[in-house]
């Protein structure tokens, strides 16, 4: 394991459960694997599939790779242009494609969507209640961006996004920070919305075209540099508890 992640709280389980949920072997493959004797249980062979396992204090190996068990886990993914923030797709590749085998069967997904073209910080989870407070209205999370734009960009623009422009038939967008860095062309932008091409749709509203994009933070968490595109971590404990803390505003 590349980092920490959340434990669950649950005393015991089903051997079964435990490695399906943690997305090691199926619950099915599982039985021929404990008759082939390839799992132990605190050093003892496994006796069947469905063994009750106190996850928080059992020691499980499967074909020699001890198994921790995370209720939750939390990716940060550095997203490349060319991936769908999407599970699954038929045309095309899919963020969770970049991410481990065992990862695929643990029913992870994005927290929000990144277009298609968009770069940088992605963050996934299986813990449905963070994503949906992350996501939902009332909390505001902030989200910031680094963009590239076609022309030059000045105070008018910052202004503009201040007051908020129409997008999407005739939404008005909520008070947004552009800076300006030295290079007019490029900026950053903080929001607190996340409506559908919200950023290229603000600068269409101005006049300009966004020709890149990439998130570079996402409420308190900030894109790991380390990081190469296509690369990902897991959350620290300290980067998911300050996520959790956020409040309604
Ligand atoms: N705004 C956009 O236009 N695209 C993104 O991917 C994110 C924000």
């Amino acid at each position: 394991m590349k980092g920490r992640t959340d434990k669950g709280l649950l005393e015991n389980m089903r051997l079964d459960k435990f490695l399906s949920n943690m997305g090691v072997v199926s619950r099915r493959e599982l039985k021929s694997c404990v008759k082939k004797g390839e799992v132990t249980v605190n050093g003892d062979l496994a006796k069947a599939s469905d063994m009750q396992v106190d996850e928080n204090k059992d020691v499980v190996v499967f074909r020699g790779e001890t198994i921790e068990y995370n209720k939750y886990i939390y990716i940060m993914l550095n997203k490349p242009s060319g991936y769908l923030s999407a599970t699954e797709d038929a045309r095309d590749k899919t963020v969770l494609e970049l991410l481990d085998e065992r990862h695929r069967k643990m029913e992870l997904f994005p927290v929000g969507r990144l277009d298609k073209d968009t770069e940088g910080l992605l963050i996934l989870t299986n813990d449905g209640e963070l994503c949906h407070k992350l996501l939902s209205p009332k909390h505001h999370v902030e989200k910031k961006y680094y963009v590239k734009s076609q022309s030059e960009l000045d105070d008018s623009a910052v202004k503009a996004f201040e007051e908020g422009v129409h997008i999407d038939g005739g939404y008005k967008t909520l008070p947004a920070f552009l800076e300006i860095t030295d290079n007019a062309c490029e900026s950053f932008i903080t929001l607190h919305e996340g409506k559908f091409h919200q950023i290229k749709q603000m600068f269409r509203a101005i006049g300009n075209v966004v020709v890149y994009l990439e998130r570079v933070r996402f409420g308190t968490v900030s894109l790991d540099r380390t990081l190469e595109r296509g690369e990902w971590r897991y959350l620290s404990w300290q980067e998911v508890s300050e996520l959790r803390s956020v409040q309604d505003k």
